[in-house]
């Protein structure tokens, strides 16, 4: 359940070549009190050291116009480290705060790159400005967040067990499949709810899966999770649905909760809890739906979505939909590549729900709440989702025939149709 991308396949061809992936194995830690302690201490440095500095290079951009690199406060965090003052931060592991730097750094290669895209734009809630622009780095906050921290290095499985620098003992884990190359890194972290998990990025040799005929067209959607070229159907999971309504009822419990109380403390952590677990199941069953397909087709062809546009939206259902799109899209995309299957992003101007699949009339008139209509131009019956599957499969393919790549070479959608 708690697997992040750790899909296998047995099925490889002799002669395959293997290439170098990174993959990230996540797994269940139970660490004793003794190391929990210490785990605690490396959150706590860590999302100081990302505060302070966050705080610094705010000011000194406030203040003087000056930007901070990371070298520099790479400089200062190890001058600190020095002083009595903050000694306590030489208690944790050295490059773990390097690496809290790191990724506020690149926070802020974010918020620089939407800023001069145009992409910063005020926040605005309940018609108000919240004085915070989008893309900015934000605090951390110790009570509302999943804790974590990022061992760069030094980081080893031994016997099941994970050893970290600076831990005396082996941390027990759940290793429910084994690492697949060289270890690059890890990060553990602490859920709201108090779960221990780390996360193990490998380099790996990744075979090629044996080739397959098949070949598949996916329109996504909100009524189905998806609609297939092939006429399959995977619906939405209930599951979704059925915890809506109870997530309703944990989050009435909250309010009618006295502010500050500890019965309140314990509702909300209902309510994380009831979070963690849809949002598992959910992973796990696209997990499922997209190993299947990746497995069954040598080329599978996605329609380019707006996800940005969709998440405006704030219609439940389609946020929702929205995020387990982009997930989908991002599985297919990332196992494709791994197993050397043909991936095509079919772009979004291409009029895949208004086109006759039969006879290829463009369906002007067709409007979003039409599930099926009759092609004026041949006269054939047409389901909507499903010939939009067959649509993008058929686009998708042309894209992909159209630059002269191999089928085991992922294209880009949107620049293989400029
Ligand atoms: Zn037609």
């Amino acid at each position: 359940m708690e697997a992040e991308d750790t899909d296998r396949t047995d099925c490889l061809g002799p002669g395959d070549e293997a290439r170098l992936f990174h993959r990230a194995y996540k797994f269940r830690i139970y660490p004793n009190a003794e190391q929990r302690v210490l785990l605690a201490k490396h959150f706590g440095c860590c999302r100081f050291v990302y505060n302070y500095f966050l705080e610094t290079r705010e000011k000194a951009y406030k203040e003087r116009k000056e930007r901070i690199s990371l070298f520099e406060t790479h400089h200062m965090v190890a001058e600190m480290r020095k002083t009595e003052q903050y000694s306590w931060l030489k208690e944790i592991y050295g490059h773990s705060l390097q690496s809290a730097l790191r990724n506020l750094d690149s926070a802020y290669q974010k918020f620089f790159k939407a800023r001069r895209e145009g992409k910063a734009v005020p926040i605005i809630r309940n018609g108000k400005p919240t004085g915070r622009l989008m893309y900015e780095p934000r605090f951390k906050s110790k009570r509302d967040n999943a804790q974590s921290v990022t061992f760069p290095d030094k980081v080893k499985v031994v016997d099941g067990q994970l050893k970290l620098p600076k831990f005396r003992t082996a941390i027990k884990m759940k290793m429910h499949s084994p690492l697949g190359g060289r270890i690059c890194h890890a990060t553990v972290s602490r859920s709201v709810t108090g779960k221990y998990y780390v996360s193990i990025l490998c380099e790996e040799d990744i075979p090629l899966a044996q080739k397959v005929s098949g070949q598949i067209g996916i329109d996504l959607g909100i009524k189905d999770m998806a609609v297939c070229s092939t006429g399959e159907r995977v619906a939405n999971p209930k599951f979704l649905e059925r915890g809506e309504r109870h997530l309703k009822y944990l989050q009435r419990q909250v309010s009618k909760k006295k502010k500050r109380g500890m019965n309140r403390r314990r509702a909300r952590m209902k309510v994380s809890r009831h979070h963690e677990k849809v949002a598992s199941r959910r992973k796990d069953y696209i997990h499922k739906f997209t190993i299947r397909t990746v497995r069954e087709n040598q080329t599978v062809c996605v329609e380019d979505l707006n996800v940005k546009g969709m998440q405006s939206n704030h219609h439940l259902a389609k946020s929702i939909g929205s995020v387990a799109f982009a997930e989908i899209a991002r599985q297919l995309e990332y196992k494709c590549r791994w197993y050397g299957r043909g991936f095509v992003k079919v772009p979004r101007f291409y009029p895949s729900s208004k086109t006759c699949n039969h006879c290829g009339y463009v369906n002007h008139a067709l409007t979003l709440g039409d599930r099926e209509w009759i092609c004026p131009n041949c006269g054939k019956e047409i389901d909507r989702d499903l010939n939009a599957a067959k649509n993008i499969e058929v686009k998708g393919i042309e894209i992909l025939s159209g630059c002269g790549a191999q089928s085991d070479v992922k294209q880009k959608g949107g620049e293989a149709a400029a």
